[in-house]
């Protein structure tokens, strides 16, 4: 895990981060680090070399060789020698409202189980719907900790909040105008799976993903399922994108590929793209040609040209320029400066303080804020951000240190977190 990079080896030879592009390699509370970038700089104090391992790298890391700063190292050949799976895109907005599986999906899906081999099915979101909604007056169902809404979860019976943890039991009648009819709205793994289990009463259908892999040597049970093939299709989130070799899968499908793309991240795309680069990757490991079907919405968004072409290349040169041009990093640095508390008044308050307090901003930086973050309300604190924005780092440590002249950056009742190198953002 990400904390390895503190090992106390006496005598290292070499450092190696693998998936380096993974978002998890920063540890976002308590003590803040990038273990990547920690990599990087033991490997420079030690004098050693550091590799970073990925398939789709960060657009850090790939501007840094691009700017000759590491090496680029090429893998020319795919695993075994196997080509490279064909992509094809679903047009969603050629299919009718709320169609959760095209026609073109069932019928590749129908091809594979007739063929005797295995499909995967990516959704990333779990649960069995995204909300529960009433069909009279539109109320819907939101966390009371958090300004989100509950996910619904039909097996378990419950309307639960992905970020706190919060669940209950839906109630009978909609409590704002006593209305019975509950509607399930936008699908997760769950429903995926009952459709898939509609369609294909044969198939012996599986799912990964958080809620079948919490109990203890679930996730194993479902990888050797697979690899024995006692399974057909597996339904998932992001889990089963997750560097699994199942050489029997020909066909990955993708229900919302665009959903990550739509998410207020600068870092959205790079994202999307690294997904389904991975999941498309699990289609044709073994001695058959693989296929992926990706259903989006977004068709002539330039990402889904590059992933049909497998031109993590192209993508990267389209992303950096847009990134270039807005400041964003790898061309700039970014600090974000969150407050939370209580008190949402408070709260405001003490950010226009602290806007205040850090003056003018000198040349190159650029205070964004404050605004509400992403999730204003989060395990019952609400919160605020002040991004700042600059073209190089000295300015911004100089503006950071102004925060620790003062005693109190912010008053009691109010939390100022620094987060230098923001990965996340809600
Ligand atoms: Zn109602
Ligand atoms: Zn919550």
């Amino acid at each position: 895990a990400r904390s390895a990079v503190f090992a106390p080896l006496p005598q290292p030879g070499l450092i190696v981060v693998d998936e380096e592009h993974e978002a998890s390699y920063k540890q976002s509370e308590g003590f803040r680090y990038h273990a990547r970038d920690l990599a990087l700089l033991r490997g420079q104090q030690q004098s050693l070399p550091v590799l970073l391992g990925s398939a789709t790298p960060s657009l850090q890391s790939w501007q840094r060789a691009v700017d000759g700063k590491t090496t680029l190292l090429r893998l020319g050949r795919r695993t075994g020698g196997r080509p490279l799976p064909q992509v094809e895109l679903v047009d969603m907005t050629q299919t009718p409202y709320r169609t959760l599986l095209s026609e073109p999906l069932l019928g590749a899906l129908q091809a594979t189980l007739e063929r005797g081999e295995q499909s995967l099915v990516l959704l990333n979101r779990r649960g069995f719907a995204a909300f529960l909604q009433c069909g009279d007056c539109g109320r819907g169902f939101t966390c009371p900790n958090c300004d989100i809404s509950l996910t619904w979860h039909r097996q378990q019976r419950r309307l639960r909040c992905h970020y706190c943890d919060y669940h209950q039991i839906p109630p009978e009648s909609c409590p704002a105008c006593g209305g019975t009819d509950l509607e399930p709205m936008g699908a997760g793994t769950e429903r995926l799976q009952m459709e898939l289990e509609k369609v294909f009463p044969d198939a012996r259908i599986a799912r990964m993903d958080r809620d079948t892999t919490g109990g203890k040597g679930a996730h194993r049970q479902l990888v050797e399922g697979m690899m024995a093939g006692r399974f057909d299709i597996l339904v998932g989130t992001q889990m089963v994108a997750k560097g699994h070799d199942f050489p029997a899968v020909t066909l990955v499908g993708v229900v919302n590929a665009d959903a990550p793309l739509n998410f207020p991240d600068f870092r959205a795309a790079e994202r999307t793209f690294a997904l389904l680069a991975q999941v498309a990757g699990r289609a044709g490991r073994g001695e058959r040609p693989g296929r992926v079907l990706l259903q989006t919405y977004s068709c002539d968004h330039y990402l889904f040209g590059a992933v049909k072409t497998h031109d993590f290349e192209g993508f990267c040169r389209q992303e950096l320029a847009f990134r270039r041009e807005l400041g964003y990093p790898p061309f700039g640095y970014l600090v974000n400066l969150v407050l939370a508390g209580n008190d949402a008044q408070r709260v405001d308050r003490a950010a226009e303080e602290l806007v205040a307090h850090l003056g003018p901003m000198p040349a190159g930086v650029e205070l964004l804020g404050p605004a509400p973050c992403l999730l204003a309300r989060l395990r019952g604190k609400h919160r605020r951000q002040i991004l700042l924005k600059s073209s190089s780092r000295a300015p911004l440590h100089r503006l950071l240190s102004r925060l620790q002249t003062r005693k109190k950056p912010v008053p009691s009742g109010v939390s100022l977190t620094l987060d230098v190198d923001p990965v996340d953002m809600f």
